[in-house]
């Protein structure tokens, strides 16, 4: 996947597509698609970036930002080196510096997210923030993003989020046809590659049919919720399926949350529309954060978990901090056993989360 997506970006630029690196999942795509660009996703998700970060940054600092910033020390993620410009924005204080650091190698826009979502000024001036960054895209990139780009690119997002959601679903049966492993692999870097959305179908065609031996109604049913798994730090994962368990739902950015609202093709104004659908990302960057335990909800109807994993990265405070509304939420509301996995990139720690994953399991039976 990270080749095809390489080979893709590559020759896309060579016809005049314009790259643009984003990190965060309130980044709308569409505003990119619309202006000629194609989104990447740049999260680091390698430890081996990680020494070179920590020449500049803090040791203790969460591994997605450090990893991120190690790529582009490193020079070792071509998508990043070709990229024509990064759109980054102020979620937590660790990405927000580290962006400081990253802007003196890359050109850069920073999006001020507000903090507040209930606040009856925020929506507002999210709406402005993605006005600013309609007008440097068309300044950078020499065009005019019209309503009608707007609107293709919210069509080519929407079928991207519909399809990646059906091909999600296929983990509401009481048997899937695929593992959590297999369908976090699915998820391409680049949003809006026509092969991609062929393959999503494809799949969706196929993969009922497929059959585990044993099946997989036998292990234990995992909702994953906390932190994003950027491509390469899919460990807990893997230590969880390794273990009996299966993750049937993600909650997070890497999973279900950016993809279980649409946004409203046919609205007057496609800007406002794009703003609302970003603004209802429920992040515990967030204060308050309520949305969450919503989304929650519904997946854990729909999804029929036996427990739930919250995946926190180290000194990842705002989802840290979160997990104690989480845990109770989850015990008490929800019904349903809770573990707090806290841990970086290396797997000095897999053999102790393997145990307490089994301890876990072993409270469902
Ligand atoms: S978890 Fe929050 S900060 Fe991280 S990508 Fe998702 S929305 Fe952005
Ligand atoms: S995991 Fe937490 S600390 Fe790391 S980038 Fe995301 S919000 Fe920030």
């Amino acid at each position: 996947m990270v080749q095809r997506c390489v080979d893709y970006a590559t020759a896309e630029k060579q016809k005049g597509a314009k790259v643009v690196g984003i990190m965060c999942e309130y980044t709308p795509r569409e505003l990119i698609m619309a202006a000629g660009g194609l989104p990447v996703c740049l999260c680091g998700g390698d430890e081996e970036m990680i020494p070179a970060a920590e020449e500049v940054l803090p040791a203790n600092l969460c591994p997605l930002i450090k990893s991120t910033y190690g790529y582009s020390v490193n020079k070792a993620n071509p998508l990043l080196e070709m990229a024509d410009l990064l759109v980054a924005e102020t979620t937590c204080d660790g990405k927000k510096k580290m962006y400081e650091l990253l802007e003196q190698r890359h050109p850069m826009h920073v999006l001020e997210l507000p903090q507040k979502p209930d606040d009856k000024d925020a929506f507002e001036h999210w709406v402005a923030e993605l006005h600013k960054l309609k007008g440097i895209l068309e300044q950078r990139f020499e065009v005019a993003i019209t309503d009608d780009d707007l609107r293709r690119a919210i069509r080519t997002m929407n079928r991207e989020r519909e399809l990646r959601r059906r091909v999600a679903a296929l983990m509401t049966d009481k048997s899937p046809p695929i593992t959590g492993l297999e369908l976090l692999e699915l998820k391409s870097l680049i949003s809006g590659i026509p092969d991609d959305l062929a393959q999503y179908e494809k799949a969706l065609n196929g993969m009922p049919q497929r059959q585990f031996d044993p099946p997989l109604d036998s292990r234990v049913r995992v909702l994953l919720t906390g932190v994003p798994l950027a491509h390469g730090a899919e460990r807990v994962m893997r230590i969880i399926e390794d273990n009996g368990g299966l993750v049937v739902c993600q909650e997070n950015c890497t999973g279900l949350k950016p993809l279980y609202e649409d946004v409203n093709a046919e609205a007057a104004d496609p800007m406002r529309a794009i703003a609302e659908k970003y603004f209802h990302l429920p992040c515990s960057v967030m204060t308050k954060n309520t949305a969450r335990t919503d989304l929650l909800k519904t997946l854990v109807d729909q999804y029929r978990p036996d427990c739930v994993v919250e995946l926190i990265w180290q000194t990842c405070l705002t989802y840290d901090i979160e997990a104690a509304q989480i845990k109770k939420y989850v015990e008490e509301t929800l019904g349903l056993p809770y573990l707090r996995v806290e841990t970086d990139y290396s797997p000095s720690d897999s053999a102790r989360i393997a145990l307490r994953v089994q301890a876990l399991f072993e409270m469902t039976q």
